[in-house]
Order: C-alpha cells, then sequence, then structure tokens
C-alpha cells in the first residue's frame, strides 16, 4: 500500500515545527510498511501533482506569507484541493492555513486575504494593540464522527494537547468545532471552540506539532487515507508509543490537567 502525503507550500507555511505533522505521518506509515510519497505542494508544482494526493499537510504561516499563498492557489489548484476535501480526502490544517480554507482571513495590517470558502467560517485580526493568542492549548474533540472514532481507537476520550500562537481569531459559521477548548484559547478566546471538521478535514490552531504529541490522530487520518484510496477497511498494526504517551502525562501534569491522566 501506498499514501501520497501533498504538503502545502512546505516553505511558505511551517511555522513552529509544523513539518513534524509530515514527518509524523511518513515515519508512521513507514513503520507498518506502508509506502509514502511526500509531494510538496509549492508555486512550481503543476495542477497534475495536486492531482495525485490522498492526504493533505498544511501548516501555520505568518500572515505576508499567507497572502504569498493565495495569490497562487487559485483556478484549477483551488478547484482541486476543494474536490478533494469536498470528497473526503483526509487533511490537517494548522493555523494559517485554516484561516485560508475559510471565507477570509483580515490581517491587523493591509488588506483581506480572501480564503477558499470551503470551510464556513471566518479570521479576523482585531487589531496590532491586541494581544496574541499564545501558549499551551488542551482540547477534547467532540466533532461527529471522528470523536466516536477516536473513542473506539483509543478506548478513551480524545483530548489532544498542543499549543497555539494566533493573532488572528477565528468565528465558525455552519461548520462544526473539532473540539472544546480545556484550556487555552482555541479558535477566538470567546466561545470555547477549538478547530473545525468537515468531511475528513481537521483545522486546528494547534501546533505542537500536533501529531507527535497526539499520535492517534496521525493514525486516524493515515486510515481514513488508506480506507478511501483502496475502498476496503483497514485496520492499522499497533505501534510502540511509550514515549508520545510520557509526552501526553508530562504535559498534562505541567498544566495542572493531571485529573485528564486517565484519558491519555
Ligand atoms: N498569521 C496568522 C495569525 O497570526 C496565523 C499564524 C500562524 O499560523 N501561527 O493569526
Amino acid at each position: 500500500m501506498k499514501i501520497a502525503i501533498g504538503w502545502l507550500y512546505p516553505t511558505l507555511m511551517s511555522t513552529y515545527g509544523d513539518r513534524g505533522n509530515v514527518i509524523c505521518l511518513q515515519r508512521r506509515c513507514q513503520w507498518r510498511g506502508i509506502e509514502v510519497e511526500v509531494i510538496p505542494l509549492k508555486r512550481e508544482t503543476g495542477v497534475a501533482q495536486f492531482n495525485q494526493v490522498d492526504l493533505i499537510v498544511g501548516g501555520g504561516a505568518q500572515d505576508r506569507q499567507q497572502e504569498i499563498v493565495m495569490r497562487d492557489l487559485q483556478g484549477e489548484k483551488a478547484q482541486i484541493l476543494q474536490t478533494k476535501i469536498d470528497q473526503g480526502t483526509p487533511g490537517v490544517f494548522t493555523c494559517g492555513s485554516p484561516q485560508l480554507l475559510g471565507h477570509y482571513y483580515e490581517p491587523a495590517l493591509g488588506k483581506r486575504i480572501e480564503g477558499l470558502g470551503i470551510l464556513d467560517m471566518v479570521s479576523q485580526h482585531p487589531g496590532i494593540e491586541a494581544q496574541r493568542c499564545i501558549g499551551n492549548l488542551v482540547f477534547e474533540i467532540t466533532a461527529t464522527p471522528i470523536a466516536s472514532e477516536l473513542q473506539v481507537m483509543l478506548g478513551e476520550k480524545p483530548i489532544v494537547i498542543g499549543f497555539e500562537n494566533h493573532g488572528g481569531r477565528t468565528y465558525l459559521q455552519d461548520v462544526q468545532p473539532l473540539g472544546k477548548v480545556i484550556k487555552g484559547y482555541g479558535n477566538n478566546g470567546e466561545d470555547q471552540t477549538a478547530g473545525a471538521f468537515y468531511q475528513n478535514a481537521i483545522a486546528t490552531y494547534s501546533h505542537g506539532p500536533l501529531l507527535p504529541k497526539n499520535q492517534f490522530i496521525a493514525d486516524w487520518l493515515i486510515k481514513k487515507s488508506l480506507q478511501k484510496k483502496y475502498q476496503q477497511e483497514i485496520t492499522l498494526t499497533a505501534l510502540e508509543d511509550s514515549l508520545a504517551i510520557a509526552a501526553r502525562k508530562a504535559m498534562l501534569q505541567r498544566l495542572d490537567l493531571s485529573n485528564l491522566l486517565s484519558t491519555v
């Protein structure tokens, strides 16, 4: 079996170690004998390669880089991405990239950046005087059906541990939140929503990078993309995850959330 991971604009969009998500997916596939091709989706990349991907990863970016990306992500490239996400190609999008999948992102300075409108949400920076949302972020995944699918995989509630750093605030419209904030700001610091979930696309403000510390999400993405590609039920072999589990325990203890330890 083989997976092609499409990595959106690797040099423009990979703040706070988001490339770790790609490495994590790649390694967890290879450890199971699943072949992986990482396809960088950048300005020079043609539409044929956009069409080849089975799983999409998008990282964070600064406002200026987001603008450059959106100048390129137009026409056929945008259409392919939209069709893939609409039709259930799994993806994980962090911070700046979900802002671009929504209707628009309004930076503190400069013009509104029009997004792809795949996720029914908008993002706005409240201005240069406003505090950025920075710190550790913990949330419970509550979206359907991913929450119950993860619960079955894990045998417990899916708790995500990450780190956020964003100026923009995201307001969801007709799209379900990925989860509910336990600690941190989440989408906007007001309504306790964390991220968004649409088809098999996960949008989140959680860097970390997200997947090495929340390895069950990586496995969910791999499983979904193999199932979609090969049209059959996939059972992934278990991996030795003691390091990831120890890191999660240490973080929850440090954040005074030891009450969640049984759900690690
Ligand atoms: N530029 C966006 C913001 O500050 C995204 C930042 C990021 O991706 N870390 O809101």
